[in-house]
């Protein structure tokens, strides 16, 4: 990944839009993909992926320049994703979706583990096996990881380092290289304020500090830490710079055309930290 850390102004972003179960209609879809796409050429230093619901992707794909963002994701590069696959190769699972299936339409992405598929039952286990299987058909996996709650007394800590572990499970040093990990605090996704920058910084530390106890801390230095929860267009560069993060996963902002133009310009645009 050709990004420097440390507040460096010319760090590469990725942002990756999880549209989820939005927007009702493929001419809505059209339009959020027409305005994200006209912008693309004024991004510097930002990458773009969208993750629209799986039924729209193959309109997109045929005509996306597939295979050109990979982990090194390259600035005003638009990539599309898929927002789960199942674990499974084919085979009889009603209404589910594998990695071979979601490449074979043109994804490049997948995310695993968002809170919302946590919350209907997907474990951490299960879900490094979707990670795993992504990596094997070469699909990029965004592995989501988060709390779902703080307290004074700092449970989430080990909370956090359990799910990191637990999600990576069975992803060999070659798969890390290629993965990308969200932090997602579930109580700030859909809220009305994201978590503070400084308090994501502190988490991205930690993440890696995580990562590094698995794979060593070369391997854990590369590994893109993307910021989830209620990032729009007015906090996002603060986010970016101070948060430390390698990148956002936006929900809400994502599939408002002018909202989401406007949070690509600000990120793109933002300095470094004095
Ligand atoms: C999400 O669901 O991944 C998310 C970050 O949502 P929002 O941006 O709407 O909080």
């Amino acid at each position: 990944m050709n990004t420097q850390r440390n507040g460096k102004a010319d760090k590469n972003i990725l942002v990756v839009g999880n549209w989820k179960m939005n927007p009702l209609s493929i001419d809505e879809a059209k339009k959020i993909v027409a305005s994200t796409k006209k912008i693309l050429s004024k991004l510097q230093r930002t990458a773009v992926v969208a993750c629209p619901p799986a039924v729209f992707l193959g309109t997109f794909t045929k005509k996306a320049s597939l295979g050109k963002t990979n982990s090194t994701f390259s600035p005003g590069s638009l990539a599309f994703g898929v927002q789960n696959i199942h674990e499974a190769e084919s085979g009889s699972y009603t209404g589910e979706m594998s990695a071979k299936m979601a490449v074979n339409t043109g994804a490049v992405y997948t995310i695993v583990g968002h809170s919302e598929r946590r919350k209907m039952g997907e474990t951490s286990e299960r879900i490094a096996k979707k990670a795993v299987k992504a990596l094997e058909a070469g699909l990029l996996p965004i592995i989501c990881v988060g709390e779902e709650a703080r307290n004074d007394e700092g449970s989430y800590w080990a909370f956090i380092k359990e799910q990191v572990k637990a999600s990576c499970a069975g992803i060999e040093k070659a798969g890390a290289q290629k993965m990308i990990i969200a932090y997602e605090p579930v109580w700030a996704i859909g809220a009305k304020e994201a978590m503070t920058p400084d308090l994501i910084c502190e988490i991205v530390i930690f993440i890696r500090k995580v990562l590094a106890d698995i794979y060593g801390s070369e391997i854990a230095m590369k590994v893109p830490v993307l910021y989830g929860g209620s990032v729009n267009f007015q906090n996002g560069a603060d986010i970016i710079t101070k948060g430390q993060v390698d990148g956002l996963l936006v929900g809400r902002e994502s599939v408002s055309s002018v909202g989401f133009v406007d949070l690509l310009k600000a990120v793109d645009g933002a300095g470094a930290v004095a």
